[in-house]
This record gives structure tokens, sequence and C-alpha cells, in this order.
């Protein structure tokens, strides 16, 4: 990869970020990439196959993603001329759940929601971790109050395994400077006023100035705003400037 392109900075947080994936897999060998899609996780790959192809990646279709979504999961493999694991939800557990609730019965109140959120995203990732000595993340400081005290590689004792988190440092402008630098595919959303993209009917695009997460669960309270691979308390609302789209 050339870094000619690159500001100071940005060359900077990508040889940390390099640096502290390759301690990783020194340290715990087995270490998996769980790839989100979203504009981090744009950079992450990029590194992480660049300079870190022994971390496997993988990432979870909940089966009700965007089209861009699914696009740009194609794109991404073309791209690195790499398969990226796709796990999916137990079919029983979805079969079972809309004869309880409907197809849509996760607007219905916040334990069908959570239901569905387990069954089509925690249940999988546990399979996709499952074993594994450790997992790569994209939380950044500045998300929330929560990840603003994230450290760079800690036990997660919610899943039993080293978390890795190579982006705290950048910031959502990093990001998108790297990507633009980069020539980097990104999902098409992202310019149509969403910030954070989750699954569809779940997801809308929020108002330049909104909190980053007001279009993930709109109908809900924000501090119920999170699906349970992350931690669900959330203290400050992260307002969001409007981005320039990356052309
Ligand atoms: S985000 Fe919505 S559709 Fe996706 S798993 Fe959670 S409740 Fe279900």
């Amino acid at each position: 990869m050339s870094a000619e392109s690159l500001s100071p900075r940005l060359q900077t947080l990508v040889q940390n970020s390099r640096t502290l994936l390759k301690r990783a897999v020194v340290e715990h060998q087995d270490v998996v990439y769980s790839n989100s899609l979203g504009a981090e996780a744009m950079v992450l790959t990029d590194i992480i196959c660049n300079y870190v192809p022994q971390i496997e990646i993988f990432t979870l279709d909940t089966g009700r993603l965007h089209d861009e979504t699914l696009a740009l999961l194609d794109r991404l493999e073309r791209r690195y001329h790499r398969r990226i694991q796709v796990f999916y939800p137990q079919a029983e557990a979805i079969e079972q759940y809309v004869r309880d609730n409907g197809i849509n019965g996760f607007y219905q109140g916040l334990d069908e929601r959570r239901s569905c959120c387990d069954i089509r995203k925690v249940e999988p990732f546990k399979r996709a971790i499952a074993g594994r000595k450790a997992w790569v993340t994209g939380v950044r400081r500045e998300q929330s109050a929560e990840r603003s005290h994230g450290e760079a590689i800690s036990w997660d004792d919610r899943y039993d395994l080293w978390k890795v988190s190579p982006m705290l440092e950048w910031t959502e402008d990093d990001v998108w400077a790297y990507i633009k630098a980069r020539n980097l595919a990104y999902n098409p959303l992202h310019d149509k006023g969403f910030p954070s993209i989750g699954c569809a009917p779940c997801t809308r695009a929020v108002e330049p100035g909104a909190d980053l997460r007001s279009g993930r669960w709109w109908w809900e309270n924000p501090e119920s705003r999170e699906c349970g691979l992350q931690p669900r308390r959330r203290i400050i609302p992260l307002k969001v400037e409007p981005r320039r789209a990356v052309s």
C-alpha cells in the first residue's frame, strides 16, 4: 500500500492500528474480525487485508439488510480477492419468532425487538467467535461515553475472549479521509443521511445535527438503542455533522 497519499496523522493512525493488530496475532494467534460493513469497517478491512491477512474476517447477514449492504460485501470480496465468511441466523429460530410475533414483530416493543436482535445478530455472532482467542471490533472513542474508556486490548467477559479495538483513536473525519485517500468502497447509504446502518426496517436517515444513533430503532428510547453485540449503556448523545460525500 502506498502511504504517500495519506496525511501524517493518517499514516500514524494506520501504523498504530497495524501494530496493534500484529501484536494481537502474536499474542493470541486465533484472531477474527467482526466486520460490520460500516465506514470504520472499510478502513479496518483495508488495513487487515494489506498488512495482517492472517486475521479471518466474518460478517453477519441478519436476513433484513439493505441491498446496498450486501452489494458492498460483494465489492469487498472482489477488491481484496478473499472470502468474507457470512454467518446467518438459525432458520428454526426465525420461523418460530415470526410465528409468535409476525414478520415485523420488532416494532411491537422492546422485548420483541431485542428478541429479534438476539436471534438474528447475537446468536450468530456467538457462533462466529466460538472457540476463538480474540475478536477485532471497529469501535471508536468518540462514538459514546462507554467507548471513550475503551482499551486497545481488553478481556471481554461477555464472550470470554480478548477484544481488540484498533480504531479507538480514529475520528469520523479520519475514517472518511482514509476512505477518500484510498478510494475505498463504502455503503452509498452514508451519502443519503445514514450515519449508522443496520437492518433495513430498523434504520432510517437522520437530519444533519441529529444524534448519531437516532436513525437506529428510532421508535425506542435512546438508552435502549443497542443490538446486544456492544454494551447497552449509552450516556451521552453524540451529534453528527453533515458529511461531505466522498467523490
Ligand atoms: S435490527 Fe431490527 S430486523 Fe435487525 S435483528 Fe434487530 S430487530 Fe431484527
